[in-house]
């Protein structure tokens, strides 16, 4: 961490809004006008749409991150996590990777924490659940799904196979449904290789609260999106919650109970909890409340966007709904990121601030390879797509959207050879533990001896 008698502006969070934001700044930025820091336990942005992409397979995990010292090499980029904030002195606290805790002052501050997955108090799901918000559990998500097929085609015990090839998904959003169609794909894809495993031999389970899926593009194409899962054999259960899910026994409120150790979480977000310890203004579900400027309400030195940050949205306002909110997606949070940078500008140099104004322009889901819905505004038309062309559109719009040339060529570099080349089936499972083998290998005798001599007295005992 650099000392500097420049003003700092410092970015929490190194995400979409974290990187654009900070991104745009030092563009538009005077040489040695201020030291832009960005800090964020990940030294990586993680482009959310690809990781159901990247737990099929479909594209290398690497490349649906993007290094974040590469891509600012003009900024100071802390591997660490803001704990607090204290308004009044203008310093934050940082909790590096190793070591203490240490303060760091600010001038300026954008507020990019993102979302966490949003969870109830269901008995076992805090050990049985996995989320889908980060690259480790895409990766650990293609893992573990290849590797119950494994388990399956290797076990003599029917209540075990059964287990292992039932596959839960809960939350039927963007990330749900998309989850639960490209691994459906991929593993139905896999079955081709297992001797004892069938396509059909193979359970998955999508159950939402709601009365819909895919609400983010419409009812008419979130039907035909149930009803394309359904012919897949994917069981669709709506208007249905789960009640627990103890060691993988799954019990859902409408009576059905099954037996799965694959329970993916995927049923909303909520703005990152460490907001608490900022020392802002928080709207009712947490956010930072944020002006249409996105600045933070009552401040002029602090901005926010993105997930964690409630703004208004002007376009439904002046449609006549007063309580029109910004959604938490990627396409508010990139458009957010670009005018927050430009405030950050002005704001330092005295400045107006112009506000935040976007018409949605759509939505694009992929189902698995050469399936999707896409919705498309174009004035006051709706233009919906399905199918292949729909998938074509996913493909093109997220393919342009990832950040940087580097990691959009990698991408149309993986779809590309994925065409003539077979789906990687391997499951990396060992990944998640590298040193055990070699571990048990290397462990000196004396380490070894207690607990055999334990195991052989409580034997004798
Ligand atoms: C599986 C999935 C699929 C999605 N698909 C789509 C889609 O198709 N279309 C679409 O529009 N949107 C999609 N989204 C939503 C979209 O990705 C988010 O809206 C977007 O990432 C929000 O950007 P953000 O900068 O607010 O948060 P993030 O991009 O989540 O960034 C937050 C950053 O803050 C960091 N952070 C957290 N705590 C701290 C701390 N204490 N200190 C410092 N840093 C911290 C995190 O590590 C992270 O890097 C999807 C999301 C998911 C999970």
């Amino acid at each position: 961490m650099s000392t500097t008698e420049r003003p700092r502006i410092l970015v929490v969070g190194g995400g979409y809004v974290g990187l654009y934001a900070a991104r745009r700044i030092l563009k538009k930025m005077r040489y040695g006008e201020a030291t832009v820091t960005v800090v964020d336990p990940r030294s990586y942005m993680t482009y959310q749409p690809f990781l159901p992409e990247a737990a099929a397979g479909s594209i290398s995990p690497r490349h649906v991150v993007v290094p974040l010292r590469r891509v600012l090499p003009k900024a100071e980029v802390l591997t660490g996590r803001v704990s607090t904030i204290d308004q009044d002195r203008k310093v934050a606290v940082i909790a590096p990777l190793v070591g203490e805790a240490y303060e760091l002052p600010f001038d300026y501050l954008v507020v990019a924490l993102g979302a966490v997955s949003r969870t109830f108090p269901i008995p076992g799901l805090a050990e049985q659940g996995i989320g889908m918000k980060g690259v480790e559990e895409a990766i650990g998500l293609r893992n573990h799904v290849l590797e119950q097929l494994d388990k399956a085609d290797s076990t003599t015990d029917e209540n075990v196979r059964r287990k292992a090839l039932t596959f839960v998904f809960v939350g039927g959003g963007f990330a749900g449904a998309e989850t639960v169609g490209e691994v459906e794909d991929m593993a139905r894809d896999a079955a081709k290789y297992y001797t004892n495993v069938k396509r059909e031999d193979m359970r998955f389970v999508l159950v939402d609260v709601a009365d819909k899926i895919l609400p983010e593009v419409g009812p008419e194409l979130g039907t035909w999106g149930r009803e394309h899962l359904e012919k897949r054999g994917v069981e669709v259960y709506l208007k249905t919650s789960m009640e627990s899910c103890v060691d993988g026994h799954v019990v859902l409120n409408n009576g059905l109970e099954v037996d799965s150790n694959t329970i993916v979480w995927t049923a909303g977000v909520k703005p990152n909890p460490a907001l608490a310890r900022f020392g802002l203004p928080l709207g009712p579900r947490g956010h930072v409340d944020t002006a249409a400027t996105l600045q933070v309400q009552g401040t002029d030195h602090i901005w926010a966007a993105g997930d964690n940050a409630q703004v208004p949205d002007l376009v439904g306002r002046a449609a006549g709904n007063p309580n029109a909110w910004c959604p938490p997606n990627a396409q508010h949070a990139l458009r957010q990121a670009k005018i927050l940078g430009d405030n950050v500008i002005s704001g330092m140099r005295g400045f107006p601030q112009q506000e935040y104004k976007h018409a949605n322009k759509g939505a694009v889901a992929g189902l698995g390879l050469h399936k999707g819905v896409a919705m498309i505004v174009v004035g006051k038309a709706k233009i919906k797509l399905r199918g292949r062309l729909a998938w074509y559109m996913h493909r093109g719009y997220h393919g342009l959207a990832v950040p940087t040339w580097n990691r959009k060529i990698r991408v149309f570099a993986d779809w590309a050879l994925a065409t003539f080349l077979k789906r990687e089936v391997v499951s990396l499972g060992a990944m998640e533990n590298p040193r055990e083998e070699f571990y048990e290998a290397a462990r000196p005798v004396a380490a070894a001896a207690p607990a055999g001599a334990k195991s052989e007295k409580a034997k004798a005992g």
